[in-house]
């Protein structure tokens, strides 16, 4: 069974239609690349996942169990954990504090985030507003990940940071999945990072998938049509 199944979704903004029939599936311990130009469905399809937006039909399910009438609450409790692009975390409180306000009972603590991203570590006590935004980034990951998903979901984690921050983010990345297998669904634009950790994708154009297979199946032609600048 997939840990995720999306079979037909459509979804709308007001009158206007994000999403037209999209189909995706997500097995455990896969890293899925969710990919497309800039606004073609990608938030959407993960504000539908996290049930933000309802979708107007098509079914969805999470390890089986229909998500069609689940409030975002009950999706953060079946293990959907989401970074969601901006990274949001409390500005007012320090790092340690907007990781304690994360925490769920599970496998990772604050010493397995801070060994992650000693950079977390070092500014415990700062304030998140204080930090820059990479490391901000690194926060709302830890965050995520003190929520014990079963499902990490990362909307653009390493958009409009420096490429030294991006190596960190990515290689943090790597190790979570090297390391712990976890379930990943990643959007991002950039194929040379995904390309060493993403093990299929998927791509939206106008709010259709119109191509999902194995990353490294990826030919010259359909990244040309579909990713292209
Ligand atoms: P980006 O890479 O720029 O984040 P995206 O692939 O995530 O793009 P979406 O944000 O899902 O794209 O947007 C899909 C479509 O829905 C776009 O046409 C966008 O303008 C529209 N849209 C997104 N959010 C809203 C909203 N809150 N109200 C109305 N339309 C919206």
């Amino acid at each position: 069974m997939s840990l995720l199944r999306l079979d037909q979704i459509s979804a709308f903004y007001g009158p206007s239609q994000a999403l037209f029939d999209v189909s995706l599936k997500l097995e455990k311990g896969e890293v899925l690349a969710l990919m497309g130009r800039n606004g073609m469905g990608k938030t959407t399809t993960i504000k539908v996942i996290c049930r933000m937006l309802k979708h107007r039909s098509g079914t969805l399910a999470f390890e089986g169990q229909d998500m069609a009438r689940w409030p975002s609450f009950r999706a953060a409790r079946a293990g959907i954990g989401l970074c969601p692009e901006g990274r949001r975390c409390f500005r007012n409180l320090t790092v340690h504090e907007n990781l304690v306000a994360a925490m769920r009972p599970g496998d990772w603590t604050l010493e397995r985030v801070g060994d992650l991203f000693p950079r977390l570590q070092e500014r415990r006590d700062q304030g998140a507003e204080s930090l820059s935004g990479g490391e901000q980034q690194m926060l709302a990951i830890g965050r995520a990940l003190l929520t014990n998903p079963r499902l990490l979901i990362l909307d653009e984690a390493t958009e409009g940071l420096a490429p030294v921050i991006r190596q960190e983010i990515w290689a943090a990345i790597a190790r979570l999945k090297g390391e712990s297998g976890l379930t990943i669904l990643v959007v991002d634009k950039t194929l040379k990072e995904l390309a060493p950790i993403a093990d299929r994708a998927v791509i939206l154009e106008r709010g259709r998938s119109v191509w999902q297979g194995r990353f490294d199946a990826l030919d010259a032609a359909t990244r040309d049509r579909y990713l292209g600048v």
